[in-house]
């Protein structure tokens, strides 16, 4: 089958400002951390979130290294995450010195169990890791409640809410510290990056002096503490003021496309299909997720090398933390089950759901979909 008919799980649209921009950096001389276009982009992105400060950084992951590190735990700490969540949720709270303590998913939204989570809570725990997965928001309002009612901090992992709101306030306001990713395939991009909010300006300092190397103002190469270099560069941030210029049309893109996939996928036998809303927030599709019914005689991996050769890109689902060998050599999470997660992991994959899939695009995975069902 020919490679230019394949169709890409994921393609970017980059036809706004960002070329003006980018050449704008090389015009200007300024392309690393230094440049203008970094604070533009963290005021911007933070007003849009209804956050008093952002910080930008080389990625979503170290966003969340920051995050943790920033508020103050550690050793002896544990964090409350998703089993059911990217490797770098957990990876940060490891690094840290810290414990992950794990919860379960919700078998329709995926996003954590919010009534697992107080059970899970002990004189150690430190803070719940909320981790908005796929399109729809956790349910926050009790997390928040019990964050309150035993001292808790909350980090919210919003790499996949950009636009999103739950009870029409913006994902990633919720945190005391929040973060996001532009990865390509998130809702807005700069290759790679990510940005730390947080309305606390002692957190938004020590964020800001994590990611450059805890540099000393008074005294440069004095270092009270370890920081990393974590820089977000001008180049990275002047695509992120174009991507931001069209993030409501993007989440418009996006919702239309999970609405045509839902149609046209609708009542076909063996599949279990997004949740188009919720009572606090309507889906925003940031990947077109499917989870095969137990009575379909094969799994995810045989279903996405089957679309694979229907020229058709897919990707599994996050494989569940507590059934990670790097985890697990470390002696975390033995002899634990979440069971939603387990299977999920292991019926589940996303379908093309890039911001530049057309619908003929649409059209055709529908139809390779539907045949590797037959
Ligand atoms: C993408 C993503 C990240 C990581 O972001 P990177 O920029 O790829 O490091 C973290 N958390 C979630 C939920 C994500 O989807």
């Amino acid at each position: 089958m020919s490679q230019n008919n394949f169709i890409p799980v994921n393609e970017p649209l980059l036809n706004g400002n960002e070329e003006k921009y980018l050449v704008e950096c090389i015009r200007t001389g300024w392309i690393s951390s230094e440049g203008p276009f970094i604070k533009q982009f963290e005021t911007q992105f933070s007003a849009r979130v209804g956050r008093k400060y952002g910080v930008a950084v080389s990625n979503g992951s170290v966003a969340l290294d920051v995050a943790v590190v920033a508020l103050g735990i550690g050793p002896g700490d544990e964090v409350i995450i998703p089993t059911f969540t990217i490797i770098s949720c957990a990876a940060a709270v490891v690094r840290s010195g810290a414990i992950p303590v794990l919860v379960d998913c919700d078998p329709i939204t995926w996003n954590m169990d919010v009534d697992q989570i107080e059970a899970r809570i002990t004189p150690r725990t430190k803070a719940i890791m909320v981790v908005h997965i796929f399109g729809l928001p956790v349910d926050i309002d009790p997390l928040l409640t019990l964050a309150r009612n035993h001292g808790l901090k909350i980090i919210e992992d919003a790499a996949e809410m950009h636009g999103q709101t739950y009870k029409g306030q913006p994902c990633g306001s919720f945190g005391d510290i929040s973060t996001f990713s532009f990865y390509p395939n998130k809702h807005i991009t700069t290759g790679e990056g990510g940005m730390i909010m947080t309305n606390d300006p002692i957190l938004a300092e020590k964020c800001r002096s994590l990611r450059n190397l805890c540099f000393k103002p008074e005294q440069r190469f004095v270092h009270d503490e370890l920081g990393w270099n974590f820089r977000m560069t001008n180049l990275q941030a002047a695509l992120g003021i174009a991507q931001l210029e069209r993030l409501d049309e993007f989440v418009q893109i996006k919702r239309r496309m999970g609405k045509r996939y839902s149609k046209l996928l609708a009542n076909t036998k063996g599949l279990q299909l997004p949740l188009g809303k919720t009572d606090f927030a309507d889906n925003i599709y940031w990947v077109y997720a499917l989870v095969l019914d137990n009575n379909v005689p094969f799994d995810a991996k045989e279903a996405m090398s089957r679309l694979s050769q229907h020229s058709i890109g897919t990707r599994p689902f996050f494989w569940p933390m507590h059934e990670q060998p790097v985890f697990q050599k470390m002696g975390l999470f033995s002899g634990e089950s979440h069971p939603v997660a387990e299977r999920i992991a292991r019926r589940g994959f996303y379908i093309p759901s890039g911001m530049a899939l057309t619908d003929e695009q649409i059209e055709r995975s529908v139809t390779a979909v539907k045949g590797i069902l037959q």
